[in-house]
């Protein structure tokens, strides 16, 4: 399935290609349709799965579609940060489209609060609110959300634990009752189900719930530039005393190139990919379970369904395409409670790949040092890497893009 299979409106796919988004993941997957059938959605994901585009896009697509005179949805999320970054996501996806959007949180200093102000009077299509701010601008009349058509619930979870609920009850009091509500919880505790079962119209359930890694599997990555990788392989191959290893690169190309070098290198490897024929590949892996091929380098058909004891090594050569597929890479040691250990390079275009498959699992995985004759790589800056590279490549003067004196954007219709 690519994005394409949505038939969203053009200028929203050129948003997408031009991030660089191919292929929906799950979430995406299960939740676009049914928000583009105008159904209420109630759904069990967390950050790091795709959430924000799973609801963004379908609303995106919605608001190209009707006059836009009107404030038309509005999320509200726990904090400033995420507030931020999920109108950063949205000035993405809908820079091509002449959708607006503007993050309204508290905490600023008074020209925040102007700035929030003044950008309102000029309206949007989006709101992106913390709860505390949006109830001060809906006392003071600044907001007026009498046509919205979509409430948007970001983390609803954390927004509970956090002391919201009267607040987003009293918010919710403001709307019409006619709209569409898409509520996201990373967990579902009985508040939540109380809390849907308040504001939501026959929900559409939706649970992306991603097994994280077990507990035995020693999680670690090295940062590297890309000419480092083959020299870091070949150390951790020759420096440790693995007995079955699992290479995972990215693409079959990919695969071949490294099969060849490693074994120009004198090392033992064999190469697992699409263009082998299924008896070629089943007699790999009886011989790796057998023991008498130590080191497979596979693309990711090799991470679903080999079920062998005793990997003692899973590396990611790339950091893998998302987060699920970590997991199930990394699944593929420790199994069956024994211990293993999975390491993951990461260039720097992957930083911010990685941050996500961090944000998923929900920990920082140690990122060790590089053996002293490869020299180091480069710093771990996820948050940096990606707004440079996504100014790079949409540059400011193709877009209605307009950047305030504190440099953060709002787009005016
Ligand atoms: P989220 O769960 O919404 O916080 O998203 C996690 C990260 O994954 C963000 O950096 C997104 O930009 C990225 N992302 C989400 N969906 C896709 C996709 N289909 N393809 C590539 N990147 C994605």
């Amino acid at each position: 399935m690519t994005f394409h299979d949505f038939h969203f409106e053009a200028k929203l796919q050129e948003g997408l290609d031009s991030m660089g988004y191919a292929k929906p993941t799950p979430i995406q997957e299960q939740a676009i349709p049914v928000i583009l059938q105008n159904k209420d959605v109630i759904a069990c994901a967390q950050t790091g799965t795709g959430k924000t585009a799973a609801y963004i896009l379908p609303v995106l697509h919605k608001i190209i579609h009707t006059d836009h005179r009107h404030l038309n949805t509005l999320v509200i999320a726990p904090t400033r940060e995420l507030a931020q970054q999920i109108d950063q996501q949205i000035e993405g996806f809908a820079y091509f489209t002449g959708v607006s959007s503007i993050p309204v949180y508290g905490g600023g200093d008074g020209a925040t609060w102007d700035q929030q102000r003044k950008a309102l009077d000029h309206g949007a299509d989006i709101i992106i609110a913390t709860p505390g701010r949006l109830i001060a601008l809906l006392a003071g009349g600044t907001v007026n959300l009498d046509h919205l058509k979509h409430l948007i619930l970001d983390e609803a979870d954390r927004m509970l634990d956090m002391g919201f609920f009267e607040d987003i009850v009293r918010i919710i009091s403001y709307l019409p009752k006619e709209r569409q509500t898409l509520l996201f919880s990373a967990t579902m505790p009985p508040r939540i189900r109380q809390l849907a079962n308040k504001i939501l119209n026959h929900p559409v359930e939706i649970n992306i719930s991603i097994a994280k890694p077990a507990e035995g599997i020693l999680q670690q990555a090295y940062m590297v530039y890309d000419p480092q990788k083959v020299g870091l392989i070949k150390h951790l191959l020759k420096a440790g005393n693995y007995s079955s290893v699992l290479i995972f690169a990215s693409t079959k190309e990919n695969v071949k190139k490294l099969d060849q070098t490693l074994l120009r290198a004198g090392l033992p490897v064999k190469a697992f990919h699409s263009d082998l024929e299924q008896a070629e590949r089943e007699d790999i892996l009886r011989a790796f379970k057998s023991k008498q091929i130590n080191i497979i380098i596979g693309t990711d058909v090799l991470s679903r369904g080999i079920d062998v004891e005793g990997i003692s090594l899973v590396v990611n050569f790339d950091v893998p395409p998302d987060p699920e597929d970590y997991v199930h890479r990394v699944g593929r040691t420790a199994r069956a409670e024994t211990t293993g250990t999975a390491i993951t390079f990461i260039n720097e275009k992957d930083q911010r790949k990685f941050f996500g498959i961090e944000n998923m699992i929900g920990s920082t995985i140690p990122k060790l040092p590089m053996p002293a004759s490869l020299g180091d790589g480069p710093p771990y800056q996820p948050e940096v890497r990606h707004k440079k590279s996504f100014e790079r490549k949409k540059g400011p003067q193709r877009g209605s893009s307009h950047k305030g004196s504190s440099g953060r954007g709002f787009r005016r219709r």
